[in-house]
C-alpha cells in the first residue's frame, strides 16, 4: 500500500498526459480536496486516510483534476446513510421500487427510469438516470456501503425507495 506523501505526489504529478496544472493554486486545490475527502470517508466509515486514498488512487485513470471533483466524490454527511454491508441496504428496501424524479412513476431500476411513462425526451418515454447531469433533482437518496466501500468507493445516489413514501 503507498503511504499517504507518495499518493499525495502522485496527484500532483501529470500521469495520464492530461495538461498540466495551470497554477500553484489549482494544485493546491485538488491536494487540499484529495486530504478533505479521504479524511471524511476515513472518520465516516471506519478506515485509515492512507486505505481510503488508496482506494480512490486506485480507480483513477484519469487526469486528477478531472477526478477529485465533489460531484464525482461528496462528503459523506448526516443526509449520507451507512450501510454495513449491501445485504442490510437490500433488505431495507425489499420492494425493490424507486420513485424517478421525472416522471414520478416507480422504476424498479434505482438509478435508471425503467417505468416507460411518457416524458419529454427523444424517444418520448421516460428515461431518467440518477448519474446524469441533473442527478435526482434532490429528491434521491444518498447512501454508502461500509463493508465494500474500499473495493468500490462509490457514494450513491439513487431515486427514492417507495419504502421512504
Ligand atoms: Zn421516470
Amino acid at each position: 500500500m503507498n503511504s499517504v506523501k507518495e499518493l499525495l505526489s502522485a496527484i500532483k504529478k501529470n500521469s495520464f498526459g492530461r495538461s498540466n496544472f495551470r497554477s500553484t493554486k489549482e494544485v493546491n486545490n485538488v491536494i487540499r480536496f484529495a486530504i478533505g475527502i479521504s479524511l471524511n470517508y476515513a472518520n465516516k466509515l471506519g478506515y485509515t486516510q492512507q486505505e481510503v486514498l488508496n482506494a480512490l488512487e486506485s480507480k483513477r485513470s484519469y487526469w486528477a483534476l478531472n477526478y477529485y471533483q465533489s460531484s464525482r466524490f461528496p462528503k459523506i454527511t448526516n443526509n449520507t446513510h451507512i450501510y454495513p454491508s449491501y445485504t442490510d441496504f437490500a433488505c431495507k428496501f425489499p420492494s425493490h421500487r424507486f420513485r424517478c424524479p421525472c416522471c414520478n412513476g416507480l422504476s424498479t431500476d434505482p438509478s435508471t427510469c425503467d417505468t416507460k411513462l411518457p416524458a419529454k425526451t427523444k424517444s418520448g418515454i421516460c428515461d431518467w438516470k440518477a448519474y446524469g447531469l441533473f442527478g435526482t433533482l434532490g429528491k434521491g437518496y444518498r447512501f454508502v456501503v461500509k463493508d465494500t466501500f474500499l473495493e468500490n468507493p462509490v457514494i450513491y445516489d439513487i431515486f427514492k425507495p417507495l419504502e421512504l413514501e
